[in-house]
Order: C-alpha cells, then structure tokens, then sequence
C-alpha cells in the first residue's frame, strides 16, 4: 500500500519563550543556586537549550525551611476553598500558556509536539483541576471527618514526562495542604521552571512550592533533610530502593513509582486491528520512555504470525524525527546515556538469539535517535524479556492458554501495568485478577485519567498516585 508523502510541518520553536538562562525557584523567587550550573540540551540536535542554575545541599536546607514555614504559616491554615481557587488557577494558567509549555518539553525532551500538545500538558492541567475539586472535600474522601496534611513534601521526578510528573505531585500535595520542595530530572529541568513563572502568576504564597534542579546528590538531600514529612519518587527501581534505605528507620512517609516490563496480551479473538494500534501505542508513544510501556508483548501462539506481519507492516509507517514536526510519530531518545542503554539491551537481544526487525524509516544523523524495533522468539530467560529497556523496542514472546499468557506474564520481578485484548468480557475480568499488575488496561493501552489510581506491585514500587487513593499518600491516615 502506497505511503502518503507528507510535508514538514514544524511548530515554531519561539513559542518556547526559551531563555538562556534559567534558576531555582525558592520561597516564591528566582534564586542564584549555590550548585555547579548545568547545561540542558536538546536531545534532537545536540545542541545547548539553556545554562540552568543548580541547588547545593544548603539551598535544600533554605527551600524546606521555606517551605515549613510556608505549611505552618499559611497553607495549612487556609480553608480547603481557598487552596482550591489557587490550584484551579494554576491549572487555568497551564491551559493559557499550553503551546510554549508543550513546544519547550519537546524541546527538552525530545518528545513528539503531537505527544506534549495532546497529551502531556493537557493531562497536567487535567491533574490541578481535579484536585481542585477534591481541596474542599476532603472530609468526605473517606479518610475521618478533618483528615491533617502531613507537611513539607520532598519529590523526585524523572526526564520522561516532565510536567506531567510535576502536576502528579504537585497537585495532591497542594490540595491536601502538604508544601513542597521538588527536584526535576537533571535532562530536562525547564517546564518546572516555567511551572515555577505560574506559581508567581497564580500568586502562590511564597514557599508552597519550591523547585531546585540539580544532579541526583540533591535528590538524596533532599530524601536526607531531617525537617521532610513525606518523599514521593518516581524513577528507575535502583534508586527507589537506595531511596527506601535511605528512609527506612525515619517518620518520613514514601511512596515510590519505579519501573515496569508490562505484558500486552493479545487473544486470538482479539480484534487484531485495534490490537495493533494498542501495541504501538503501548511499545511506541513517548519512544517507550515509559514506566507502564507495554514492552512484552504475549500474542496467541494461533495468530503470532498474523499479528506480527500487521505490526511490523504499521510499524514501518511510523515517522522519526524532528520532535517539533507536528507529523512525527518518534522522537529523540532522551540522552546519549539512554540511547547507550538500548543499544545495549538490544546487542544483548541478538547475542541470545531472538530474531531483530528494525523499522526501515530513515533516521536524522544528528541528535540520539532509535529505530522501532521489533524482537520476535523472545525466550523469558532472556535480558530484553526481564529488564527495562525504556525505549522503542518491543520483545514478542508467544502463548497458547489462558494460564500460560498469566504464567508469563506474572514472570517478572515489575507488576506496574498490563494489558488484554480479548472480545470475551468474562476472560477480561478473569485475566485481570490473576495479573500482578497495579493497572490493566482491557481493549487499550496507556489511557490515564487523574480520577484513576496509578501504581505497583513488587519492584515497580507502592502507593498510588490519581484518584480519591492517591489523596491517602498525602494525609496524616
Ligand atoms: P533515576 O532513577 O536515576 O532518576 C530519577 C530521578 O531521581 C532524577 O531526578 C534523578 O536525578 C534522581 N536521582 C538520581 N539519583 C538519586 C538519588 N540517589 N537519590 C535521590 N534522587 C536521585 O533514573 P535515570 O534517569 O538515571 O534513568 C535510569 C533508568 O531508570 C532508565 O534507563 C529507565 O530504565 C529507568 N527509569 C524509569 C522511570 C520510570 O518512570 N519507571 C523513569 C526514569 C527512568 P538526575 O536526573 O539528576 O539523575
């Protein structure tokens, strides 16, 4: 079938407002940080975005005291009506300023625009608006009739949903009458930084949130600081659990979002079309930069064959590259580091003998760019079967009965996500007890809603984050 030719179709690059400089925010101002000043770079060119200023350990100390003051002062105080016209602002001021937040994370991060445009910013305001609605109702949200903030929060967040993993955090915090002190990803620090621009805009009260970029030493201050109430993480499995050490023996609460090795289950009755766009959109959407990425696809041993002709066939129609192009499909891998950590997975993959397709689709000379790649005869025993590859690479085992697709799909140290694509409803609700997973999506894959709880089982961490549970993590219960 003939592929359409299509035209470039760039957005603009100044929309992003982008400055070339950028610094911490503390107590409701942009601050000098103390740290060595890091460069942030746009993963599609290579080339330096902006010079970002960077927070030492005693910036940590003068943003949590900022921020206890901030919680004993003024935000645990104020009436849950008022905090809630503050979050539904902030959310007001992400919807008004959507285009450069989203042009600015493609930039970053090397995200298609389509992703950032349609997906990232608009669930992030989605995130301030629904716990805007929950900052006066919580007496009703099941946890006692005055359920207590539990006071500054520390929060990590990783590179590969910038803002979207700020308005994770930030929301519930905020609604539940918690401060803040967040470091972004060291990759990608500059929609927290305008986050940071709406924080003033929305006349937070200084010291309600505070934003200090930096390495991973200042997460660990940060997880160290003896005067923080709670840590919420989001990252690779490694840290979390150098993370929960860290806590362990202390007051402090956590909760912790780590990785995954999700199974997408395909039935032989499934509809194989939707089937496929739910594969590639579970393997491919954000490069497969995602903790929930449905990387292990378990297909019907009857209709492998089918399948995988449909989906490598869709597969090659995919576009790769310039993240701002509104026609891509794949953008930037994030970092030379994560393009690295493919390719060698991927080397692992042909070493141990599964059958390597690539996509055929031209890929840019400049900037870290992966192919989409399919890995077919995957045995279980193999690396791309167990470890996170966090990347655009799918790894196809097969199965022929019911018991078989949950015994594999429960063969993995994650349980963060899976999938099922069945037309039996019964098989559905049968499948999704026997899943170890903290979320199964039936008929889909990667829809997310701030009413719906996220989290894992196992190594891909505890707590939930989004709905009326995901309050419980920020409240004295
Ligand atoms: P990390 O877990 O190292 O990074 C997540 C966040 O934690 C970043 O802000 C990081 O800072 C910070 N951090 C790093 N070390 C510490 C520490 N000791 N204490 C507190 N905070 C710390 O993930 P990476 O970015 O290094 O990615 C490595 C792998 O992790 C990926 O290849 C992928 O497999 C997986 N990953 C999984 C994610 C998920 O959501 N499941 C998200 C990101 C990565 P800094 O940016 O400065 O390193």
């Amino acid at each position: 079938m003939p592929v359409f030719e299509y035209a470039p179709a760039p957005e603009s690059r100044a929309i992003a407002n982008l400055k070339d400089s950028y610094k911490p925010f503390v107590n409701g101002e942009f601050v000098d940080g103390s740290g060595e000043p890091l460069k942030t770079v746009n993963p599609a060119t290579e080339e330096v975005l902006a010079e970002v200023g960077t927070a030492s350990k005693s910036d940590v100390d003068i943003a949590v005291k900022a921020a206890r003051k901030a919680y004993t002062s003024v935000w645990s105080k104020m009436p849950g009506t008022e905090r809630a016209k503050y979050l539904f602002r902030i959310a007001r001021l992400i919807q008004e300023r959507s285009r450069e937040l989203a042009v600015l994370e493609s930039l970053d991060n090397g995200k298609p625009i389509k992703e950032s445009r349609d997906s990232d910013v608009p669930t992030a305001a989605a995130h301030f608006f629904y716990h805007a609605g929950w900052a006066d109702k919580l007496a009703y949200a099941g946890y006692g009739p005055d359920p207590r903030p539990l006071g500054v929060a520390g929060q990590i967040i990783p590179w590969n949903f910038p803002l979207l993993m700020l308005a994770w955090k930030i929301a519930p915090a905020l609604a539940t009458g918690n401060t803040v002190v967040l470091k972004p990803a060291e990759t990608t620090p500059l929609t927290a930084l305008v986050f940071a621009e709406i924080c003033q805009q929305a006349e937070l009260p200084p010291g309600v949130v505070n934003i200090l970029p930096g390495a991973g030493d200042i997460g660990a201050s940060i997880v160290e600081h003896t005067d923080i109430d709670k840590i919420a993480f989001t990252g690779s499995t490694e840290v979390g659990k150098a993370i929960q050490r860290q806590v362990a023996g202390t007051a402090k609460k956590l909760t912790l979002e780590l990785g995954g090795k999700a199974a997408n289950i395909v039935f032989e009755d499934a509809p194989l079309d939707q089937a496929v766009e739910g594969i590639v959109n579970g393997i491919f959407f954000n490069q497969g930069h995602v903790c929930c990425a449905g990387s292990r696809l378990l297909v019907q041993e009857s209709v492998a064959e089918e399948v995988l002709e449909k989906l490598r066939y869709r597969v090659s129609t995919l576009r790769i590259g310039d993240p701002l192009d509104k026609n891509t499909d794949i953008g930037a891998i994030n970092s030379a580091e994560q393009l690295a950590k493919i390719r060698g997975l991927v080397e692992s993959g042909d070493a141990e003998g599964a059958q390597r397709w690539t996509s055929p689709c031209p890929v840019p000379d400049r900037g870290f760019f992966f192919a989409p790649t399919v890995f077919a005869n995957v045995q279980q025993s193999m690396r791309i079967a167990r470890e996170e590859i966090f990347g655009p690479v799918l790894s196809v085992l097969t199965f022929r009965t019911p018991d078989e697709a949950v015994a594999k799909a429960n063969n993995t140290p994650y349980g963060l996500s899976a999938g099922i694509w069945t037309e039996k409803g019964s098989r559905i609700l049968w499948m999704a007890n026997q899943l170890r997973a903290g979320v199964v999506w039936a008929n889909t894959f990667n829809r997310f809603d701030p009413a719906a709880p996220f989290g894992g089982y196992q190594e891909s961490g505890f707590g939930r984050e989004g709905g009326r549970t995901g309050l419980e993590a920020y409240l004295s219960v």
